[in-house]
């Protein structure tokens, strides 16, 4: 039984973590390091240095605290011979990361970087699907209402806290597992609310070896319906992931309708990566979005504020 303890204990770690971690067999919540909240039954720590400090037995960290400030979370509780589970984005930059990758191969623990979204029920047929096949085109729509979904929220849009990214590179995750072959981005257009210091919105175009036309639009000025959907033209097949995943359409046909348990299969596949000491890290999503702001054309546009 893996003892696991949560740091940052914020939205994504009750709405999806708590109740993971309580499906999946061999792994055990025994505490919380949180600055501002607690969880009854469990050892609660005001941060991670506290807990190393206290001594308690804990075989694995799970980090959910925001990008900033993850690398130094991160590596505290390899040295401190932890195995850890990143949220998403795995940093606040790539290079960040191999030192993280290397301690914790050293030491002989697992690094997990996750990518929830790649747990989507579509992502795994549709890159069945696509595999072998020439890509043609395809069209990335992630368009969401950051004040439903983000509120209160500072760090997200601090550098570091990818603004629009944060959403954005689920779908970049989804389409870098999907497509059989590398892609690369070759333009880019940024908008940068003038009160804030990350996009709000990002245009982005993408090619592959073979010359596919790959967009993406993603907005977080979207009220009324949105939209996480991904389209992709191939030779012999057009597939459409809506719903961040959650449904395929082949060639015109609904080919699957599943409710998402991505979290669940995070903890398996953690499960699994420690057992086998084995470690998970692919950071090509962040690898785009540093290309993004690398290449990017900035815009400013006018100020955003929350409420
Ligand atoms: P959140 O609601 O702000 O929670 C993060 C928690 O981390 C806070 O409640 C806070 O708890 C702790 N924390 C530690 N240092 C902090 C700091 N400097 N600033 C702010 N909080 C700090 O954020 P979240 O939405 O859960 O997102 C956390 C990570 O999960 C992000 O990387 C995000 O991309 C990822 N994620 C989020 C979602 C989602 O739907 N929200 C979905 C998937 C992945 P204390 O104050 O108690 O220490």
């Amino acid at each position: 039984m893996i003892r696991l303890a949560l740091v940052g204990l914020g939205k994504i770690a009750r709405d999806q973590h708590l109740p993971s971690i309580a499906h999946t067999a061999g792994i055990e919540l025994v505490a919380v390091a949180s600055r501002n909240a607690a969880l009854e039954g469990v050892a609660c720590f005001l941060d991670l240095a506290a807990l190393l400090a206290s001594g308690m037995a804990v075989d694995a960290v799970a980090l959910c605290t925001p990008p900033q400030g993850r690398h130094a979370l991160a590596a505290a509780a390899i040295a401190a011979g932890c195995h850890v589970l990143l949220e998403k984005p795995p940093g606040i930059g790539v290079a960040e990361i191999t030192p993280l990758v290397e301690a914790a191969a050293l030491g002989g623990r697992t690094l997990f970087a996750t990518w929830h979204s790649r747990f989507a029920p579509a992502v795994e047929p549709a890159r069945r699907i696509l595999a072998g096949r020439r890509i043609l085109s395809a069209r990335v729509t992630w368009k969401e209402d950051v004040r439903v979904w983000h509120p209160g929220q500072q760090w997200i849009w601090e550098p570091g806290g990818l603004g629009v990214f944060d959403p954005g590179i689920n779908a970049l995750s989804i389409l870098t597992a999907i497509l059989p072959r590398p892609v690369f981005l070759t333009a880019a257009e940024l908008s940068f609310p003038a009160n804030r210091a990350a996009p709000i919105a990002a245009e982005l175009a993408f090619s592959d070896a073979h010359g596919a036309r790959i967009e993406a639009a993603f907005d977080w000025r979207q009220t009324g319906p949105q939209s996480w959907d991904i389209e992709v033209e191939a030779e012999g097949v057009t597939l459409a992931l809506s719903e961040g995943g959650r449904t395929l359409t082949q060639d015109g046909r609904l080919r699957l309708d599943a409710p998402s348990a991505e979290y669940d299969a995070i903890y398996r596949r953690f499960v699994e990566l420690v057992e086998t000491d084995a470690s998970d890290v692919d950071l090509t999503p962040l690898v785009h979005v540093a290309d993004a702001f690398m290449l990017g054309r900035r815009c400013v546009v006018e100020d955003f504020a929350d409420s």
